[in-house]
């Protein structure tokens, strides 16, 4: 049935099939808040004919909006842009295209979900003003602002991604959600009250709810970031202006990071010592976990983020699951943050 239009092939099934397409592909996201009269509609349209030009990506529709990760067939580029360009909800979006292709694909499969919200941020939408967003910043302007001693950086994205790469001098919340940064941000804020603050993210969503909501909270000087890290990289290298953004960019693809700066900023979670920016998935299905890992403890480890999920691995399935839930609750919060990839919609 075409309402349930859903790919129902198992995860290795798809992997295969898209490693087997080896057509090169453009990476790129795009958001827009925009009243959608119909998501689930909406839905199906994307569905139809980005299948048929084969994209892949995961993308969010609500009905305040899109959220699209993705990417197109080469060969298919210009049909793709002429389709966005006919859509009066699409026409003229902004993209961010990726500031490399990984040597693996950027995505598996093709998902569009219906979403109370194209990011999850836990805010009471009607209790503020959330079209009087900060005014944007440039990649120049962005720079100037980090020289200047009265002005705030604030990272708004989550730990795992500030960790391996960040600008300069600025703020970088403990948090794992956009949720707690919202909450988390203002308290922070207090003491830089009559600063000018500049914000940024990913690719600029999250700024634009942010912006509007710090606004709302009192704080009058906020900017943001205009088409986050993604879009500084590209200003940056068209513009010829200084770098300020040290390590790795964090994306929401199978690549998991783009390189902005040349240097590595983290370390390995498993030994603590050696430098990586590197992120993996724990082998263990049931775990799972995001870690960052060196080539050493990746090879001595197999891939897994403990010697606990390499040897429960092989145990039953039955077993597996208790043992992982056991080592999830009591030894995982001393050892480095459980994040999960896909509970996190930018
Ligand atoms: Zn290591
Ligand atoms: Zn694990």
């Amino acid at each position: 049935m075409v309402n349930d239009f859903k790919d129902m092939r198992p995860r290795i099934e798809k992997k295969q099939a898209a490693l087997a397409d080896t057509r090169p592909r453009i990476t790129l996201s795009f958001y827009r808040y925009i009243h959608l009269e119909d998501p689930k509609a909406f839905r199906l349209k994307l569905l139809i004919i980005w299948t048929e030009l084969g994209c892949m990506g995961r993308i969010y529709v609500a009905y305040e909006g899109i959220n699209a990760q993705m990417n197109v067939p080469k060969e298919n580029w210009e049909k793709f842009d002429a389709w966005i360009q006919a859509q009066p909800e699409l026409a003229g979006v902004p993209y961010k295209l990726a500031v490399e292709e990984g040597q693996i694909p950027s995505f598996y499969k093709l998902t569009v979900k219906v979403r109370p919200k194209v990011v999850a941020d836990g805010l009471d939408d009607s209790s503020f003003d959330v079209t009087n967003t900060g005014e944007y910043l440039t990649a120049k302007e962005m720079n100037e602002y980090i020289d200047d001693p009265e002005a705030v950086v604030i990272d708004m994205r989550n730990v795992y991604e500030s960790e391996i790469g960040h600008f300069e001098k600025a703020i970088k919340p403990d948090v794992d959600t956009f949720r707690e940064e919202l909450k988390l941000v203002p308290e922070l804020l207090k003491v830089h009250k009559n600063k000018k603050i500049a914000l940024y993210c990913t690719g600029g969503i999250r700024c634009e709810k942010a912006s509007a909501w710090l606004k709302y909270q009192g704080y009058a000087n906020v900017k943001h970031l205009k088409g986050g890290v993604i879009d500084y990289k590209h200003q940056v290298e068209r513009e010829g202006l200084e770098n300020r953004f040290k390590g790795k960019n964090f994306v929401f693809d199978e690549r998991l990071g783009e390189r902005v700066g040349d240097e590595v900023i983290s370390h390995c979670h498993l030994c603590r010592e050696a430098k990586s920016d590197t992120h993996y998935h724990c082998k263990n299905q049931i775990c799972h976990v995001l870690f960052l890992g060196c080539d050493d403890c990746i090879k001595k480890h197999d891939g897994y983020c403990s010697t606990w999920c390499r040897l429960t691995d092989k145990a039953p399935s039955g077993l597996k699951k208790r043992f992982a839930r056991y080592y999830n609750r009591y030894f995982r919060p001393t050892q480095f943050k459980k994040t999960r990839l896909r509970a996190v919609a930018e």
